[in-house]
């Protein structure tokens, strides 16, 4: 598996203006002060990346160089096997910070990305055994009931396709586990 590093160097001096060290540090988290603080959670938002492959640390690179934001906007981000493991659940921006993958939904919100292109591919059934454990866990957390997780294209007001339609509601609530 190619290191997600090797990635961002392999692929990013075509995309950006970034030298090299800029290359290096674009997948390093940020300190903890360039964020603001989430005062609320109330629903659990899933995406796709629409890509076919990806990891935390190349979303970060992403969002950094090519978007211009200060981190990584997702929550969450479940490999595909491509980058990180397949149902891999990695850590993006602190679940206590505001992030940035649901215009005008980002306040109260947790946001959880699948990678994959799911308007093209299905979800492994990793990634949905991964995104149906976390989903429980973090519903517990919050307090949250199953109505709180919203599939990106069903919020108002986003038009988008996201995450495709391979992936749907039913899909997502069969595979949080009962107990
Ligand atoms: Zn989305």
């Amino acid at each position: 598996m190619q290191s997600c590093a090797e990635w961002i160097r392999d692929n990013f001096e075509d995309v950006t203006n970034l030298d090299s060290d800029d290359l290096n540090r674009a997948g390093e988290i940020p300190p903890d002060s360039v964020y603001t603080r989430m005062k609320n959670v109330n629903s659990l938002i899933i995406h796709h990346s629409a890509t076919t492959t990806g990891c935390a640390e190349v979303f970060r690179a992403l969002h950094r160089a090519i978007n211009g934001w200060f981190d990584i906007g997702y929550h969450f981000v479940i490999g595909n096997g491509s980058l990180s493991e397949d149902g891999e659940v990695e850590e993006g921006r602190p679940q206590w910070a505001v992030g940035a993958h649901a215009r005008e939904h980002n306040a109260d919100t947790i946001g959880i990305c699948l990678v994959g292109d799911f308007s093209d591919i299905h979800p492994t059934e990793d990634q949905m055994k991964s995104l149906g454990m976390l989903l429980k866990s973090l519903l517990s957390d919050y307090g949250l009931s199953s109505s709180s997780i919203i599939l990106h294209r069903d919020l108002s007001g986003c038009k988008t396709v996201c995450p495709g339609e391979n992936l749907t509601k039913d899909m997502i609530i069969n595979a949080i586990p009962l107990q």
